[in-house]
């Protein structure tokens, strides 16, 4: 199969589908790979590194979009990209249909057949090409909290892991999660006292069984949300009610009874964010304060570290580009249900029920 992979055009975007090494595979496999000239650059990829691993470098997106069989891409196409896309090519990214009808409406135009990253599902219902994403977003959270809690940005000034004779930073992460797991991972390897709040009590038996000696959790009623809230340096928000917005679990008011200077990081943002606060903002402008409590809410955290994100990317994504090159889509979805729970467009046809109801629409 050809297999063609054009340079991200989103705002801020720098990752990109394939790495050098999922290049390799894919040629070892007997594919031909195009990449577009400079796709890799915001990762640090440069057209050689392709190129040794027997790529091939088309100067344009046309040129990719016009001769491959498949577009490995990690944004879904802008508007551009869309009018580009074939009758029967095969389109392999994040999609995040439900909130976007016009792009559906494209796609649906196209013929393309479109799988999406995000409805890819895993044995144990979790959703293998999200994770990797979340667990880069929740350890990147401690970082940028830490540096939103000094001082000449806003913050209280605090280091999280104190020093001989000064206790360290409170961090309280709310939800338990991917995200919150690995936050509370780092938080604590940064020396933090750490507590994780969840409403799943399996949840907080699996982390008390693994983590029980790094941090401590504790049931998220309203009540102990509050109090967690009121005693942090920094409350991370990493919770997620699947198919809905974030629950709001920190109020305006409540921001009053906090330490002034403290961080918040919501990393929930890309669903609404789990503070009444928060409001998404970007890298080049990531941090603004409401009530002397700092936020931080960029709804794009993995851009910020683009190429540990595309390598995790590409790790999780390779397996299934691979299957669908090998096999053709329709065999590789056959054999793996997994993989079909991802086909979101096909033939003019919307073919994810969750993706068709969420924007009311047949599927
Ligand atoms: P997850 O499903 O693995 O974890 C969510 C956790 O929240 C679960 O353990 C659940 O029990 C808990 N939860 C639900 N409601 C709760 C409540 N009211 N109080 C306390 N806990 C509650 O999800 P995840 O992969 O960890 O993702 C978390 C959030 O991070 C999502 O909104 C996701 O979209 C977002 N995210 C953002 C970025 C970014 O760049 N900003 C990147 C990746 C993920």
């Amino acid at each position: 199969m050809h297999i063609g992979c054009p340079t991200e055009i989103k705002p801020q975007e720098f990752r990109v589908g394939l790495t050098p090494n999922a290049a390799r595979e894919a040629v070892g496999h007997g594919h031909s790979v195009t990449m577009q000239a400079g796709a890799g650059m915001g990762a640090g990829f440069t057209d050689d590194d392709y190129r040794a691993a027997g790529a091939q470098i088309a100067d344009t997106a046309e040129e990719i979009f016009a001769n491959a069989e498949m577009i490995v891409k990690v944004k879904e196409p802008q508007a551009i990209e869309r009018r580009m896309l074939r009758e029967g090519q095969i389109l392999f990214t994040y999609l995040h249909l439900a909130p976007d009808p016009a792009q559906t409406e494209d796609l649906v135009r196209s013929g393309a057949t479109c799988i999406a990253y995000e409805t890819v599902t895993d044995r144990s219902g979790g959703l293998p090409l999200l994770a990797p994403m979340s667990e880069v977003a929740g350890r990147l959270a401690p970082q940028v909290g830490a540096w939103t809690l000094q001082k000449a940005n806003g913050g209280r000034g605090v280091l999280l892991g104190g020093v001989p004779g000064v206790g360290p930073a409170n961090v309280v992460v709310i939800g338990g999660g991917v995200v919150g797991t690995q936050a509370a991972k780092i938080a604590a390897g940064m020396g933090a006292r750490v507590t994780v709040l969840d409403k799943s009590l399996p949840r907080m038996r699996y982390l008390d069984d693994v983590y029980g000696r790094d941090f401590r959790t504790t049931y998220a009623s309203a009540g102990a949300t509050a109090e967690a809230v009121v005693q942090a340096d920094m409350v991370i928000g990493a919770v997620l009610v699947p198919g809905a917005a974030a629950p709001k679990l920190v109020s305006r008011e409540q921001l009053s009874t906090m330490k002034p200077g403290a961080a918040i990081v919501d990393v929930a943002i890309d669903q609404g964010g789990c503070f009444e606060t928060s409001k998404a903002t970007t890298h080049e402008d990531p941090i603004y304060e409401v009530d002397g409590i700092m936020h931080y809410c960029v709804a794009n955290m993995p851009g910020a570290v683009a190429r540990t994100s595309t390598l995790a990317l590409g790790n999780a994504t390779m397996p299934f580009v691979l299957a669908i090159a090998d096999k053709g889509w329709k065999q590789a979805c056959e054999e793996d249900a997994h993989l079909a729970e991802g086909l979101n467009v096909h033939a003019g046809l919307i073919t994810n029920l969750a993706v068709g109801e969420g924007l009311g629409r047949e599927a």
